[in-house]
């Protein structure tokens, strides 16, 4: 089990409010994702669920019991960090152990549970290895070893693959998700990469400033965001905005259209422009336009791979689909 609930939680460092009361459910077997940028305090609130830090007020739940005041080696988790904290003179099995040897587990129970936690992990024939003969990504999935083995109620992960280079961060995303899918643990997970969020959660709660801004599957959000900071916030490239007649046009205040929802063509459309960059990746071709009137202003437009441009080419822009443009008010929420 592993259903965390959050009532009016909060959180100041001294007279600073880091964290406003706070509802929040994270369902039994869920992947939550925390997702904000660098301080909107998303480590603060896995600190507060792992018990790391006290509430400054509010109540927190596990499986319906009261767990506010419950020191954080007894909430039944297990915390996995970006620095993987493994012990270097130890071997992988000692360093998967450990937790299980401070709390004087049986040593046929504890053999068990480290070859269960080494198959799931790939790291059957690494056991006897120290974590210094280890890449970084097997570092990585030793310390998620080491989380497994004590069978928590939820795992808690904060950053696990910020140390880790692009391919290697992708790689461990798979084995991630497809660990969720055979545990069906609870995994409270939180990056300030919105891809990570994207790929990997059922639910994704967006943070800024310690305030949840939205809470949805990952395609609720690209859908409907439903304020500003969660449209340009959700999605690659970002959002385009819009202000002033464009929008007016809409009867909004700001519209916002993602680039893979605009068109280009060389010949006409609603918006003219000057080619600034055009980034050719292969699959897609992003190319970033300045609009004529407003050349301090970049439209980003996602078109096929096939399609070439350069530097100081004219293009026109156009909306896909009137559907797929969304529309905002003047504080910024979704009409
Ligand atoms: P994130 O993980 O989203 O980058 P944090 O939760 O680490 O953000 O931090 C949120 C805010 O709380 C930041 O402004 C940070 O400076 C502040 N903060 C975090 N820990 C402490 C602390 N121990 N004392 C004072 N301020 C802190
Ligand atoms: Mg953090």
């Amino acid at each position: 089990m592993g259903r965390i609930t959050l009532d009016k939680v909060e959180k100041s460092f001294g007279d600073v409010s880091v964290i406003p009361p706070l509802d929040l459910t994270i369902n039994d077997g869920e992947f939550v994702v925390f997702v904000g940028p660098s301080g909107c305090g998303k480590s603060t609130l896995l600190r507060l669920i792992a018990g790391l830090e006290d509430v400054s007020g509010g109540v927190i739940s596990i499986d319906g019991n009261d767990a506010t005041r419950v020191p954080p080696a007894k909430r039944g988790l297990a915390m996995v960090f970006q620095s993987y904290a493994l012990y270097p003179h130890m071997s992988v099995r000692k360093n998967i152990a450990f937790p299980m040897r401070m709390a004087g587990m049986d040593k046929a129970e504890q053999d068990r549970r480290i070859e269960g936690a080494a198959a799931a992990l790939n790291l059957t024939d690494y056991l006897d290895r120290r974590p210094g003969q280890l890449s970084g990504g097997q570092r990585q999935r030793v310390a998620i070893g080491r989380a497994i083995v004590r069978e928590p109620a939820a795992f808690l992960f904060d950053e696990p693959l910020s140390n880790l280079d692009a391919a290697l961060r992708h790689g461990m995303r798979l084995e991630i998700s497809e660990l969720h899918e055979r545990l069906k643990t609870t995994m409270i997970y939180v990056t300030h990469d919105q891809v990570e969020a994207m790929t990997m959660a059922d639910k994704i709660v967006v943070l800024q400033a310690g305030v949840i801004e939205q809470v949805g599957s990952p395609l609720e959000l690209y859908h409907s965001p439903q304020n500003l900071f969660v449209a340009g916030f959700i999605g690659s490239p970002k959002m385009n905005f819009f202000t002033g007649a464009d929008a007016a046009e809409h009867d909004a205040h700001t519209i916002g259209i993602r680039p893979e929802h605009l068109t280009v063509s060389t010949t006409e459309g609603r918006w003219k422009g000057t080619v600034g960059v055009a980034e050719h990746l292969g699959s897609d071709t992003f190319i970033h336009v300045h609009p004529e009137g407003d050349p301090a202003a970049t439209l980003t437009v996602r078109v096929g791979g096939e399609f070439v441009a350069s530097h100081g080419d004219t293009v026109h822009i156009s909306p896909l689909h009137a559907d797929r443009i969304h529309r905002f008010d003047a504080e910024g929420l979704r009409i």
